[in-house]
């Protein structure tokens, strides 16, 4: 048997997909190309790491949850004059504050972008191979309840911290008859400095006394989330709004469009 005969079924049980696919185009092509072996062997190593973060990065998004093409290419931030472009592509394209579990908040009010620039920030980081959860905060509220009523709370959160971002989306969703914001200051304290979050806003932190059961926990939470914080605010127009008023003109639109000119 000649030796490269086993080479498919020892790529296989190495898992080196590509490679067990290329490797025989490949080395004709070596052949045909006068490649040495350190060149043809680099080669079909570029190929497998270059699927594997294809497909990783495929993976992490399908388990993401982000909102699909809610990216930086799509937000325009001409709109928004009072967000750091650079901050943001700052935290979307550097893993670095992933790693020291730190914190970004965006707050203002409905329509403005705050989801959108979430899941930019997001989409840019599983690019950059981190594993991202985006979820309304209600829902991940309901989901660690439910856990604690079958007592897997601490279970529940640690399986999070596969996630080296969480986002969670409209925390002030939540409402403290709720039941949910013992698990959310559980949450909060469990990640702090250790695993990042994301969390947007309509409220400001003034109205926050209205998610945490008591101003204690509410202050504990503030606290850990703005320690290793970067502060977005969003002080703009709906964009929602805007865009639905430039497609149909509504009354309010036409009250702005002066009339015409009387004929003289
Ligand atoms: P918020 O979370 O603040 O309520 P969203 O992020 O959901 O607002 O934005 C509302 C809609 O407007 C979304 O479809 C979003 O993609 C879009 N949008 C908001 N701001 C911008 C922007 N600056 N550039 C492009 N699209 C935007
Ligand atoms: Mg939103």
């Amino acid at each position: 048997m000649r030796e490269e005969a086993k080479l498919p079924v020892l790529l296989k049980n190495l898992k080196l997909s590509a490679m067990g696919r290329l490797w025989n185009p490949m080395a004709e092509e070596a052949m045909k190309e006068g490649w040495n072996h350190p060149r043809f062997l680099s080669s079909l190593c570029e190929h497998e790491v270059e699927e594997r973060y294809q497909k990783r990065t495929a993976r992490y998004l399908k388990l993401s949850g982000l909102p699909a093409g809610k990216s930086l290419a799509t937000f325009d931030f001409s709109h928004t004059p009072s967000v750091s472009k650079v901050k943001v592509q700052d935290l979307a394209s550097n893993t670095h504050w992933i790693t020291e579990g730190n914190t970004a908040l965006i707050f203002g009010p409905s329509g403005v972008g705050k989801t959108h620039l979430a899941s930019a920030i997001g989409h840019g980081l599983i690019e950059r191979g981190v594993r991202v959860l985006f979820t309304p905060t209600t829902t991940l509220m309901q989901k660690l309840q439910l856990a604690r009523k079958n007592l897997t709370l601490s279970t529940a959160l640690y399986k999070l911290d596969r996630y080296g971002l969480l986002i969670l989306d409209d925390i002030g969703y939540v409402r403290k008859d709720d039941a949910e914001t013992h698990v959310l200051f559980e949450l909060i304290a469990h990640r702090y400095e250790s695993k990042s979050i994301i969390v947007t806003s309509n409220q400001p932190f003034s109205e926050w006394d209205q998610i945490f059961a008591t101003d204690a926990m509410t202050i504990a939470a503030i606290d850990r989330l703005v320690h290793h914080a970067t502060i977005f605010e969003v002080l703009t127009e709906s964009y929602r709004r805007l865009q639905s008023l430039e497609k149909k003109p509504n009354d309010e639109m036409k009250r702005k469009i002066p009339a015409p000119e009387p004929p003289k």
